[in-house]
């Protein structure tokens, strides 16, 4: 048996580095990052979730509710269907709520476990590893990759990485659309594509987040998350001693370097040498291309591929997991881990009151608006018998997704006369124009100018869905 490690790769390693040598002047030229695969717990853990929200994102646009796109974005009709809920633009509140609250979600995430988001969540990183997913199967391992890249043009180099881009064109392809079938009909929307009926923007929005998808995940890749994204650039500020984040335990690595793999491990202090063989497999499968060993860096996105694949190291030299690993500064300097801290609850706090706030407000919410235009020609008239009369005109607004009967009253108004319809139906999602004139003997009215109120009931309905709006009845 060979007595040095047989993970350590001698093909030269391109990491995203300046060579300030040859560019002293100028910006340095980003070095192309080809990322090796790496199995363990951590990647399964991100495959786990990548499908999850793959699956969720493919398949949410699909769901029917009541009849209808259970999610639709329906920006030219300006009304957000979710589930049972329409949203409204006079609904934009909700809106900046729903922002709020993920803003404090993502804080609080942060605080505790670092930019997890970034490496377990993201779009941009679920989408570069299914890039990188294809990459591997079609061109080979990083190696070959390397080897290909470096090679002059030929049939096998052309074939591989004319499917390598094909295959990236076409999840970029399903991505758009499946993204666009959120704002449009999504079945309408696959057969207008594919007999090319799409309308202009549809269309236009389908080449876009195409050709937005494939530049991404397949050309930017890492410049988004350490040149683009502005959380790399804030996450610091939630950092604490107590943020669980993927560092290198450099007390027990240092001092690296290659060894023969007899010397046993609790003999390595003697000969100079920590635990880290130095065979820069953490390097190499580090989809932004740094040497965590370094210490903490932006450009981490704390996705845990080196702590896969240093584990893995670790298990084959028989010395203790985790060199590289989610710890906090406090338990890498000896101390402990203090989870429960005041910024944390705080933010928890916030969390959960904004969050029983959201939910109530939607509770509560009532599936109808009414606005009253008084009409501007004339405050008031006189009819032939005598009565004096004001005009009003009733916008119905039916927030809901089904039709409703809705009764009009007034109240306050003793003796008045309601001139026009007092039961309109209104379809769902519509706003309906009622005109009415309410008339009233002068000597009834003790003031010019008399409050009043609209009282808007739907009949049919098994929930109590009703406003009332006040109103002015003027007299001379
Ligand atoms: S930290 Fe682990 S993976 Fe990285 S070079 Fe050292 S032994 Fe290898
Ligand atoms: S250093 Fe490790 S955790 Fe950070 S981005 Fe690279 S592989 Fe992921």
């Amino acid at each position: 048996m060979s007595e040095r490690i047989p993970v350590k790769d001698v093909t030269p390693v391109k990491v995203h580095k300046p060579d300030a040598a040859k560019h002293e002047n100028a910006y340095t030229p980003r070095s192309h990052i080809y990322v090796r695969a790496v199995e363990g717990t951590l990647e399964t853990f991100r495959r786990f979730f990548g499908l999850i929200f793959l699956g969720t994102f493919v398949i949410l646009p699909w769901i029917q509710f009541n009849g209808n796109q259970a999610i639709l974005f329906d920006i030219g009709a300006q009304r957000f269907n979710i589930f049972g809920l329409t949203l409204w633009p006079q609904d934009l509140t909700l809106l900046a709520w729903i922002l709020i609250i993920s803003a404090f979600a993502l804080f609080f995430v942060t605080t505790f476990a670092g930019r997890v988001w970034c490496g377990f969540m993201c779009p941009q990183t679920t989408w570069t590893f299914i890039f990188i997913w294809f990459e591997e199967r079609i061109e080979g391992s990083r190696n070959k990759r390397i080897k290909l890249d470096q090679r002059k043009m030929d049939f096998d180099k052309f074939w591989r990485k004319s499917l390598k881009h094909f295959s990236w064109v076409m999840v970029a392809l399903l991505t758009a659309i499946t993204f666009v079938g959120y704002f449009t009909p999504i079945d309408q929307l696959f057969v207008d594509f594919f007999t090319l009926s799409t309308s202009f923007w549809a269309g236009f929005s389908i080449v876009f987040f195409t050709f937005c998808t494939y530049g991404n995940a397949g050309w930017m890749r890492e410049i988004m998350c350490t040149h683009i994204c502005p959380y790399a650039r804030f996450q610091s500020a939630m950092f604490d001693k107590d943020t669980f984040t993927v560092a290198y335990d450099s007390a027990r690595g240092e001092k690296r370097g290659p060894r023969p793999r007899k010397i046993a491990h609790e003999n390595l202090s003697e000969k100079g040498l920590g635990d880290c063989i130095d065979c820069n497999l953490c390097v190499q499968v580090c989809p932004t291309g740094i040497d965590i060993r370094n210490g903490l860096q932006y450009e981490c996105i704390n996705c845990g591929a080196c702590v896969d694949a240093c584990n893995g190291v670790m298990e084959k030299m028989n010395y203790p997991k985790g060199l590289i690993s989610f710890t906090s500064e406090h338990e890498l300097s000896g101390g402990t881990t203090k989870i429960v801290r005041p910024k944390l609850v705080g933010y928890a706090v916030v969390l959960a009151i904004m969050t029983g706030l959201l939910i109530f407000e939607i509770m509560t919410r009532v599936p109808l608006e009414v606005d009253i235009i008084r009409d501007r020609n004339a405050l008031y008239r006189e009819t032939n018998d005598g009565l004096i009369e004001n005009v009003f005109t009733l916008k119905v607004l039916n927030k809901s997704q089904t039709a409703q009967t809705y009764r009009v009253e007034v109240i306050g108004l003793e003796g008045h006369k309601y001139i026009g319809e007092n039961t309109v139906q209104v379809v769902g999602g519509e706003v309906f124009n009622l005109p009415i004139s309410i008339a009233i003997d002068s000597y009834a009215l003790e003031e010019q100018v008399t409050e009043f109120r609209f009282h808007v009931q739907a009949i049919d309905s098994e929930n109590s869905i009703e406003v009332t709006e006040s109103s002015k009845f003027i007299y001379r």
